[in-house]
């Protein structure tokens, strides 16, 4: 690592899809602020005849920040998918519910855009800014926090002061660690598969997800016709959905979904992933603020999981930029309380909404089950009601408040 400049006014640890982003934000807003950010891990290229097997369906609040910062055309250019219409139903019963964009006198209800795709398009805008200094890979072995800075030991010894360090280092975060910030949980015992798929019949642009007994299972529209599936189940049951033959996982892939798009007619390789829903018991302390993952992780059953992310980032950034306009210390808890009481209430509503979606679709009283049917076709039918759905999962709420808060 070539040594430039140990002393920055903000470092951010992770320069996933949330790091990444607030760094870029940040500078965007302030230009005499020095950031630093850090990832343990360097970025690999790939093959574009590929996809990525993990992908986020990026709401229009999400994508309103990456136009801001000059990220939205970068990812464009290399790959993405608008899709028009989302078709949810209960594989127990009759219910169902079809949002339309159209309904909404909208283009689109957001894009279905590989990972890979946004953190690249992230990093090519992070080398275009002056004021970001962009560490990677680098092992960072001890954090002291201390009155007036934080300090991180790096693993060739090198020590990086910092007037506030945020933490953007994913679920199982290690500054969060260091800190001491305890999680509040709950146990899933569910796991995602995930892999892309070539089906029969094209998706039409949809976003599919059938309720199964066991969890949901999401047809997620990419280019040429394939699909991204995400089909959450037990541990168990993902294990063996990954080690039976391409074929047969094929056949029951396809049976699991009700043949809706036909035969599935290739399947690429298959992943699992260990399924966690928590947040923490604070977002914040002095000289420390944790975004994203790192702060709160849930099901991914409703897309949300990195737009509440980036939501968390919109926010950061806009109390970090009126503390500095009232020249008020950054890292200072006063500060950063603002922040925290601003994300928490959303973030906690998220995820005890998807905690309830996922406990109300595995019950296995047939009263619930009559009543979740119900309630689908009822939501349906009533068109406010369904708007006002579509408004939530688009995140143009957000962007309301986003501008109501300037
Ligand atoms: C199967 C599945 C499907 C999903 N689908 C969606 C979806 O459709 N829509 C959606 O909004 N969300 C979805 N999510 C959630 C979404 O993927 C996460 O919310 C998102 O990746 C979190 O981004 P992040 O930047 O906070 O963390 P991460 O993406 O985990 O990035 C963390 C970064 O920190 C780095 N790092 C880690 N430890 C260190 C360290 N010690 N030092 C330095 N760097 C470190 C890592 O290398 C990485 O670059 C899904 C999740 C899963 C599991």
């Amino acid at each position: 690592m070539i040594k430039i400049k140990t002393d920055f006014d903000i470092i951010i640890v992770g320069a996933g899809m949330v790091g990444a982003t607030l760094a870029c934000g940040l500078a965007e807003e302030a230009e005499n602020l020095s950031i630093a950010i850090i990832d343990a891990n360097e970025p690999k290229d790939w093959e574009k005849d590929s996809y990525d097997m993990r992908v986020s369906a990026i709401t229009r609040a999400s994508q309103t920040l990456f136009k801001n910062i000059d990220v939205w055309e970068k990812i464009v250019e290399q790959r993405v998918t608008p899709y028009q219409n989302m078709f949810v139903w209960d594989a127990e019963g009759k219910g169902k519910v079809h949002f339309d964009s159209a309904d909404m006198g909208e283009a689109d209800l957001g894009h279905i855009i590989e990972n890979r795709v946004i953190v690249k398009a992230l990093h090519q805008r992070v080398a275009e800014i002056s004021n970001i200094e962009f560490l990677c890979p680098v092992k960072i072995k001890s954090i002291n926090f201390k009155d007036d800075k934080t300090e991180l030991v790096l693993d060739d010894k090198t020590i990086l002061s910092t007037k506030l360090v945020v933490g953007a280092d994913g679920t199982r975060s290690w500054i969060r660690q260091q800190a001491d910030i305890a999680v509040k949980g709950w146990d899933f015992d569910q796991a995602a598969l995930v892999t892309t798929v070539k089906t029969e019949k094209h998706h039409q642009n949809t976003a599919w997800q059938r309720f199964l007994k066991t969890g949901p299972l999401a047809f997620l529209p990419l280019t040429d016709g394939y699909s991204s599936i995400v089909w959450s189940t037990s541990p168990d049951e993902a294990k063996r959905l990954t080690e039976i033959s391409e074929d047969d996982f094929a056949k029951e892939l396809e049976q699991a979904f009700e043949s809706k798009l036909g035969k599935i007619e290739s399947v690429a390789g298959r992943a699992v992933f260990p399924l966690r829903l928590f947040e923490t018991l604070n977002y914040v302390k002095p000289r420390l603020a944790l975004v994203g993952d790192a702060a709160h992780t849930i099901h991914p059953l409703a897309g949300q999981g990195v737009n509440l992310g980036l939501a968390d980032v919109a926010s950061l950034m806009t109390v970090i930029v009126e503390a500095l306009n009232d020249k008020k210390d950054i890292g200072d808890l006063k500060v950063l309380r603002r922040y925290e009481r601003w994300r928490r209430a959303e973030n906690r509503s998220m995820l005890v909404a998807m905690d309830g979606i996922k406990r109300l679709f595995g019950s296995e009283l047939s009263v619930i089950k009559d009543l979740r049917n119900a309630g689908l076709n009822l939501t349906d039918r009533i068109t406010p009601l369904k708007n006002l759905l579509m408004q939530q999962a688009m995140g143009l709420n957000a962007l309301k408040e986003n501008s109501n808060s300037k």
